[in-house]
């Protein structure tokens, strides 16, 4: 039997679950399909973001922070605790809690808000369809019938042909968050964003961790003083990041697992327990149309649409992962917001120049807008302006003076053009950076405003006043 709807909108991530929010605030009538399945085989909504990525990743993160503190920082405070010891199945059992509580409450969002969420697997056919197998019955279907569909499918990981994923030793992001035991030598490829936030977790719970990226430069994407900052902090703390080191496969044995590898200097091979992949995602595309639709897809797999997440078929959207842009949860939620707005005849726009990128690393790699290599390489005349924590009051005394704030503003107009940090609560500062920016704010509007003491976003402050050498508290070069 079919079911009609103004909106059904496929995936529950939060590209998906966001827009049919507000489509259902927007008084439409509104329904989310999604098939994520846990390990326990049961249904939860939220995606990749709440069950395997942003959320738990964050748990483990802070779990093992804590750790570290205790092993490596406790007694700088004059904190005794003798031997720190560490109970995996308590640290995976508290993040799995917060997965639960975090996807239950989006079901509840979705009845609070009148939307009808369906756990199945949907399929939009030719004639604009969307045909739903059920979770439990997968070969029973049901067709949904709608004015607008939009397409939130997300992303999965790649995996490297050469090394497929055992899903026990040889693991995507999802295992790395499920390891029931420290690995004693851990091997990660791909020194991008998951590589480096699983690797220094596991790092900081005990494991000794090689990293291994295909690239010669370190985040190449990133401002490049901000990632050769940031990596000197890394080895320092043990982290072994191994660039140019380009994997052409593995073999398992007894004794753990041999990764081949070649750089500059010839080959290699690495022993370790456990192997994490991580070298990129790509879109979840295959099998969500049916051959003929006017849903084009780019040779990645990527559904192509316009600015406003529109495809090729009349009434047709998509936004998140599966479109183009950074794989990025908040730039999925503001598509998706967007199109709900423009579906209900609002006006919406996505300024796709003011998305902030944060790697939850420690410390913090955090930036919004233009790196200096693209200034440079775009021939803009800029002014730059950095402080280091080192200079801030806040950050000495948590016992974290390492990085800087680095602004960069345009010669002639002082327009705010880029923000980079690496440093302590990054993730937290850039948020003062995304809103001048969306405000188009001059440097010297960060300058005149006024920044409470003792805290971190006065190293804000600092870098806007050094893109004019007048910060106070450090030398202005
Ligand atoms: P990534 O693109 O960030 O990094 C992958 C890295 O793997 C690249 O540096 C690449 O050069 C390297 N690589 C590829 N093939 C290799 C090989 N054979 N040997 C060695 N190195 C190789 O991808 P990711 O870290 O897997 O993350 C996937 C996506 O998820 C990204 O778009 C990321 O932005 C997103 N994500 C974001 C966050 C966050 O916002 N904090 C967290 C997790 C994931």
């Amino acid at each position: 039997m079919s079911q009609t709807f103004d909106v059904v909108v496929i995936g529950a991530g939060p590209a998906g679950y966001v827009a049919a929010i507000r489509a259902a605030q927007n008084g439409l009538k509104t329904a989310c399909v999604d098939n994520w399945k846990n390990s326990d085989g049961k249904h939860a909504f939220g995606g990749t973001c709440l069950n395997a990525g942003c959320i738990p990743s964050k748990a483990l993160l802070e779990s093992s922070e804590m750790f570290h503190k205790a092993q490596h920082e406790f007694a700088a405070h004059g904190i005794q605790v003798g031997n720190a010891t560490l109970d995996v199945t308590a640290m995976q059992a508290r993040k799995s809690g917060i997965v639960h509580g975090l996807t239950g409450g989006i079901a509840a969002l979705f009845k609070s808000s009148n939307v009808t969420g369906i756990r199945g697997t949907a399929k939009l056919l030719r004639d604009g369809t969307v045909e739903v197998s059920d979770f439990d019955a997968p070969d029973k279907t049901d067709a949904l019938i709608a004015k607008h569909v939009i397409l939130a499918a997300g992303s999965e990981p790649v995996e490297l042909q050469a090394l497929p994923f055992d899903r026990r030793d040889i693991v995507d992001s999802r295992g790395a968050l499920e390891f029931s035991t420290v690995p004693k030598r851990l091997g990660v490829i791909g020194g991008g964003v998951i590589g480096l936030e699983l690797g220094s977790v596991w790092q900081r719970l005990g494991s000794r961790v090689t990293i291994l990226e295909a690239m010669d430069n370190f985040l190449f994407m990133t401002d490049q003083q901000i990632a050769q900052t940031a990596v000197r902090e890394f080895r320092k703390q043990g982290l072994d990041i191994r660039l140019g080191a380009k994997v052409t496969g593995a073999d398992k044995g007894k004794s753990g697992i041999s990764v081949h590898y070649g750089d500059r200097d010839g080959k290699h091979d690495l022993e370790v327990d456990k192997l994490i992949v991580a070298v990129g995602r790509r879109p979840a595309t295959r099998n969500l149309l049916q051959e003929g639709t006017g849903v084009k897809l780019d040779p990645h797999g990527f559904i192509q649409v316009d600015a406003e997440c529109r495809s090729g078929m009349k009434n047709v959207w998509a936004v998140g992962d599966c479109v183009r842009g950074p794989m990025l949860a908040h730039k999925g939620s503001e598509e998706g917001v967007m199109v709900a707005d423009l579906i209900a005849g609002k006006v919406a726009e996505m300024n796709y120049a003011v998305i902030p990128s944060i790697i939850y690393t420690w410390p913090e790699i955090a930036w919004v807008g233009r790196t200096e290599e693209e200034l440079k390489k775009q021939g803009i005349k800029y002014k730059t302006g950095t402080f280091p924590f080192a200079a801030n009051g806040r950050a000495r005394a948590m016992e974290a003076p390492v990085g800087l704030v680095k602004m960069l503003a345009d010669a002639r107009s002082d327009e705010i053009l880029g923000v980079h940090i690496v440093g302590p609560m990054a993730s937290e500062m850039i948020a003062e950076a995304v809103t001048a920016m969306e405000f188009r704010a001059s440097a010297e509007d960060l300058q005149r405003t006024i920044h409470a003491h003792p805290t971190l976003s006065e190293a804000m402050h600092e870098a806007a006043l050094a893109v004019d050498k007048h910060a106070i508290h450090a030398i202005n070069k």
